[in-house]
């Protein structure tokens, strides 16, 4: 073969080898030349963000030592510990709590909640239903353990309409013995938008300035590093979520955070261990160098999951169907809803996201009836790390108005390469006709 045959690379048939007819290609490669700008607003997001991290690892001195394995009661355990100021710095708090011992992000979000809220409090979301899971952290569906058996009430304002928040329902919802606001940033799975960072600081400073005393917690789950702030820069208490989403870059195998206020933080190290050991104790059993790389990329891989939702968007909503957000709206998670209508569109969506996975391409994701949800759902995931939403994965549950959230993708050339085959099999099923 001649040298210049070897540097030659041909891509189109690199993707017909993969499955992606020419048409689908065409088609993707028209609608990315349009979002030349909206991408360049990401990678300046993502190069702020990026400088973000390392300054704060810089500041704190991140070593080698750092990524020792350390097992037993963990005390002195430098690598937490030291993690734990990096993140503090990279959230602008006093303190936070980084641990694999936080098992999800709802397990992150019920010790923030347990830790700080005492029997004859109450707990107020002004942004109407929380997630799923937290229903029954909170007791609002009956279960074993939750906050209502321990005497906390639990009230909520619906947004407006508009997906406003209703700042008088919330004034009068404020009584003598709330405790705790909570603010969910991103949508999850419901239609109402996601907030930007600077609406939770509106919503916020409306609290303080009825009662500073409210603790305010922000679920920021899928929201950090979409923006250059986040919701502990404009007054947030306490900030919470996942590292199997954005902050663990894809690296982390498991765990949670939460930032904030020094004294609501110690609160929830005496609630994760024990009353008096706190976050002294707690070994990292060797995950550190997966936390402090995760969080060195995760700028830039939160940044290849929002191109993805973006791309996502503008096809399916050039092909006519309803997308959430919109192909033009600005982004403040990396959740894409498309709706397709029937149940076909749903199912040939994810088995081209699980053809175009790295791991378990060759299973066929079929929908079933899955504990704790009304209709059959079904999901693709081809995950390093299971159950991981930063890796592109998409799901939808089998009813109408038969809508599939996907979200995701550690690079964007693998996000670009999974969108095109949900395509290719959308086309295959006879949903979309090019
Ligand atoms: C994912 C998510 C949670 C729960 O996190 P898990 O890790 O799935 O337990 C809570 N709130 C929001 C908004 C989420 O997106």
């Amino acid at each position: 073969m001649s040298k210049e045959k070897n540097c030659d690379f041909d891509i189109i048939s690199l993707y017909r080898e993969l499955g992606i007819r020419r048409e689908v290609l065409d088609f993707g490669r028209e609608i990315e030349a349009g979002l030349e700008k909206r991408f360049a607003a990401i990678d300046g997001v993502a190069e702020y963000n990026q400088l973000k991290v390392i300054q704060a690892m810089q500041k704190n001195q991140v070593s080698e030592g750092c990524f020792h394995y350390a097992s037993g009661y963990g005390y002195n355990d430098v690598g937490r510990d030291t993690l734990e100021e990096v993140y503090a710095s990279v959230f602008h708090t006093e303190s936070a709590l980084v641990r694999p011992q936080i098992t999800c992000g709802t397990h992150a979000l019920a010790l923030a909640l347990s830790a700080n809220l005492r029997p004859g409090d109450e707990l107020l979301s002004p942004v109407g239903k929380p997630y799923d899971t937290l229903e029954e952290v909170i007791g609002i569906r009956p279960s074993k353990g939750s906050l209502a058996e321990y005497g906390v009430s639990y009230s909520q304002v619906e947004l407006l309409e508009d997906g406003t928040f209703d700042f008088d329902g919330i004034r009068e919802a404020l009584r003598e013995n709330t405790k705790l606001v909570t603010i969910q940033r991103s949508k999850g799975y419901q239609t109402r938008p996601s907030f930007s960072v600077g609406q939770i600081g509106e919503l916020i400073r409306f609290v303080k300035d009825i009662r500073p005393d409210i603790i305010c917690m922000v679920d920021n789950c899928y929201g950090e590093f979409v923006e250059t702030i986040e919701p502990s820069d404009v007054g947030a208490d306490l900030v919470v979520g996942s590292l199997i989403k954005n902050p663990g870059g894809g690296l982390a195998p498991i765990g949670g955070y939460i930032a904030g206020r020094k004294d609501l933080i110690d609160a929830c190290g005496f609630r994760l261990t024990s009353p008096g050991l706190g976050k002294e104790v707690g070994a990292s059993l060797g995950v550190m160098q997966s936390f402090y790389q995760g969080l060195f990329l995760a700028p830039t891989v939160t940044a290849s999951a929002l191109k993805a939702a973006i791309f996502a968007a503008n096809i399916y909503e050039k092909l006519g169907f309803a997308v959430v957000p919109k192909g033009s709206e600005s982004r403040h998670d990396i959740i894409q809803a498309v709706t397709f209508g029937k149940p076909e569109g749903v199912i040939a969506f994810c088995k081209g996201i699980q053809a175009a996975a790295p791991v378990d391409s060759f299973v066929t994701p079929i929908p079933w009836a899955m504990p704790g949800y009304d209709s059959d759902v079904i999901m693709a995931a081809g995950a390093f790390v299971q159950g991981s939403s930063i890796e592109l994965s998409a799901d939808g549950p089998i009813k109408p108005p038969y809508a599939v959230y996907f979200q995701g993708g550690l690079t964007w050339h693998h996000g670009r390469l999974g969108i095109l085959m949900s395509l290719e099999h959308l086309v295959r099923e006879g949903v979309v006709v090019l």
